[in-house]
């Protein structure tokens, strides 16, 4: 695409003055601002050609270079930020101090960033998780309470402003003239108020509304972590940017599992005679129920592991397990006949205590418990 003639795109004539060409960058500027055409490419590429016509013709050399040999003249040699792809925004932005500000003497600040978008406030969620949904991961559907742009609004410039968001003082100082921006009171900043609006927006041009949300949550997650979802939350004032969602994670303890970090334990309790006769048993897992053999002459404390039964990593790799811990119960009543047939066990040499190393201890179960 062959670049227009400078002077065209600013719509001033050949022997335009500076003050001239200012006034039309200005007006173009504020006109084709990004703010004010959201995801417009045409306006975006209009603003961009009058900047970096205005960058040529409002410095002498760079002008005098043009009049002689046209864009050739101003290409890559110039210098400046700008080759021949034109100016990107931060620059465009940069420059905008010197151009609203407008003519005042002495030095100044004078490098405002033009008007800023702001952003909505982040809308928080919480989120109620079983350990089943925590192991597979869920989409939930939350209604939400949040603020969105209302149907109807228009806006305007900012007139204390003129749309570019940004005041600037004048104090004398022992240097000359001293010039601050600071953002303009009447809009916020950013450059725009409100033109036309209904009657339950309020004044940024929002309103409350009943919303659905479908949130996909990782398999893995932890009571009290938090996720964001950028751009889902409360829209932004005058048609700003949308804030975050914030989703806060509520476990659901379950029943008869604990949790701890991705490794799930059980506590299970054994009939004596189970433990030492061995039997099989179906134990509940978060993915429904498994059966697990018990071995003859089980001991109380006894940790079994199920491998990869466990809960997934939230980063995405590997699985935690499932540890059954092995309690044997001692029975509390009897009748008479089962009293009589205990009775003729207790001297037995099987039913007395012996270590062989195999028994689990305070210690050894503590051993097992944490690794
Ligand atoms: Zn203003």
């Amino acid at each position: 695409m062959s670049k227009r003639d400078y002077y065209e795109v600013l719509g001033v004539s050949k022997n335009a003055s500076e003050a001239e060409i200012k006034k039309a960058y200005r007006q173009m500027a504020i006109k084709y601002h990004p703010d004010k055409n959201p995801d417009n490419k045409t306006a975006e590429d209009k603003f961009k050609e009058a900047a970096e016509a205005y960058e040529v013709l409002s410095n002498p050399e760079k002008r005098q270079r043009y009049d002689r040999f046209g864009h050739q003249g101003v290409g890559g040699a110039a210098g400046g930020g700008f080759g021949g792809g034109g100016m990107n925004m931060d620059d465009i932005f940069s420059q905008f101090g010197d151009i609203f500000g407008g003519g005042f003497g002495g030095f100044g600040g004078g490098h405002s960033r033009g008007r800023r978008v702001t952003k909505g406030t982040n809308l928080r969620v919480r989120v109620k998780m079983t350990l089943k949904e925590i192991a597979n991961g869920v989409e939930k559907k939350i209604k939400v309470n949040k603020l969105v742009n209302a149907e109807g609004v228009t806006f305007k410039d900012c007139n204390q402003c003129n749309g570019t968001g940004q005041v600037t003082r004048i104090t004398n100082t022992i240097l000359g003239q001293m010039q601050t921006s600071s953002p303009c009171p009447a809009c916020g900043g950013d450059g725009k108020i409100i033109d036309k609006k209904p009657a339950d927006a309020n004044s940024d041009g929002l309103i409350r509304k009943e919303d659905t949300i479908t949130i996909n949550i990782p398999a893995g997650v932890e009571d009290g972590m938090q996720l964001s979802v950028s751009g889902k939350g409360n829209a932004g004032p005058k048609d700003g940017i949308a804030g975050d969602l914030i989703i806060l994670i509520e476990e659901i303890p379950h029943e008869n599992i604990k949790r701890d970090g991705v490794n799930l334990l059980y506590d299970l309790y054994l009939n004596f005679v189970d433990a030492t006769l061995g039997t099989s048993i179906e134990i509940p897992t978060v993915d429904g129920k498994v059966k697990v053999k018990i071995e003859p002459g089980t001991q109380s404390g006894k940790v079994l592991r199920l491998k990869g039964k466990g809960l997934p990593n939230i980063q995405g790799y590997g699985k935690g397990d499932f540890l059954i811990y092995i309690n044997v119960w001692t029975p509390q009543e009897l009748t008479k006949s089962e009293k009589e047939t205990l009775e003729k066990l207790r001297t037995s040499e099987n039913f007395q205590p012996k270590l062989s190393g195999k028994e689990k201890g305070f210690f050894d179960k503590m051993k097992d418990y944490f690794n």
